[in-house]
């Protein structure tokens, strides 16, 4: 249930009326940090209605059964990260190595990037690994690197956070935090981002159902998320032919039925270069707001996901394919 306060309600009074009845709450807040309501948790004690709207300061109650009311909240409305705007209608080009190897090759990235019309730049950092022994990325100073080459070329920028001893380093950086598939139901470090303010690109996992998926954003704008993006990536299904299984329909699902917005990363998804320019098209027919895709100057050197990665020429291709603006 959630319960609306009226424009002159003193919502710490309402609250403690609103207690003294029973009621566990969590208190909504808008853009300015002002309550305008309460979340009522499940565990209330059961109250009639109206014993509620009789409290002072009251104004609307809803009923909802929704495990994700936050969410819902959210549902048709666009997502801004400083003024860059991520809507279905003009989608939006994520596009970086997997890895941050070097100072140089990040830059350079980012140059083409930009020159493809894409508006933010990814690359981990920190990177997890299914091996120990894999390189698992350069840590803070590729932060550094990948934030200098940004801002040379206007861009924003989305990159993992894998535990919660680096999320105040990767925030205070970044403009999107990544929280990856693998960590989609890890509670603490959810609750320890949304605490940090930022938009959120959470990563589907790969065995989390649609629900599953939209009960971690539930944990992010519980503790404080400004906006979530959700980042389709693929699926674990039977067939090796691609990395992962590509799930269209819970594109569509978010997309057209909840009104949220969501990534695709067909690089994630198909693991191969070849598909990456047809299931990014399919990805926003589908309703995706954009989509994020991998691209490396030279993806047999890569350290992470050569196989995957775009070249330049094919990155400017995509981009056409998408109608974006490139710098000839
Ligand atoms: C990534 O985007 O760098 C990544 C590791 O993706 P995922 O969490 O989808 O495997
Ligand atoms: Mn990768």
């Amino acid at each position: 249930m959630l319960i609306n306060l009226t424009s002159t309600a003193d919502a710490n009074s309402v609250k403690k009326a609103l207690t003294g009845l029973g009621l566990w709450l969590e208190t909504l807040l808008d853009q300015d940090g002002t309550a305008t309501g309460f979340i009522v948790k499940g565990h209330s004690t059961p109250v009639d209605p109206e014993k509620i709207t009789a409290v002072d300061g009251v104004g609307h109650i809803f009923k909802t059964e929704s495990q994700h009311p936050k969410v819902d909240l959210k549902c048709h409305k666009s997502v801004d990260v400083g003024g860059l705007q991520f809507r279905p209608a003009a989608p939006t080009l994520i596009a970086g190595p997997c890895s941050i190897d070097s100072e140089e090759r990040i830059e350079s990235i980012a140059s083409q990037v930009a020159r493809a019309g894409g508006k933010v730049l990814r690359g981990g950092a920190y990177k997890p690994r299914t091996s120990p022994y894999s390189f698992s990325g350069f840590g803070a100073p590729a932060l550094q690197w990948m934030r200098r080459a940004a801002d040379r070329h206007q861009l924003r920028i989305v990159t993992e956070v894998m535990s919660e001893h680096d999320v105040k380093t990767v925030a205070d950086i970044t403009d999107i935090v990544q929280v990856g598939s693998r960590n989609m139901q890890n509670f603490a470090l959810l609750r320890q981002v949304g605490e940090a303010k930022k938009c959120v690109m959470l990563k589907r996992g790969r065995s989390a159902t649609v629900s599953e998926w939209l009960m971690a954003a539930e944990y992010l704008y519980a503790s404080g998320a400004d906006s979530v993006l959700f980042c389709e990536r693929g699926i674990r299904g039977f067939d090796n032919e691609t990395r992962n299984l590509i799930d269209l329909g819970a594109v569509a699902l978010l997309s057209h039925h909840y009104g949220l917005p969501v990534i695709v990363d067909p690089s994630h998804a198909a693991g191969r270069r070849d598909l990456v320019v047809p299931l990014s098209k399919a990805s926003i027919a589908a309703g995706a707001v954009g989509v994020m895709v991998e691209v490396h100057p030279d993806p047999s050197t890569a350290l992470s996901d050569g196989p995957q990665a775009l070249s330049y020429e094919t990155l400017r291709h995509l981009s056409k394919s998408l109608e974006l603006e490139c710098i000839e």
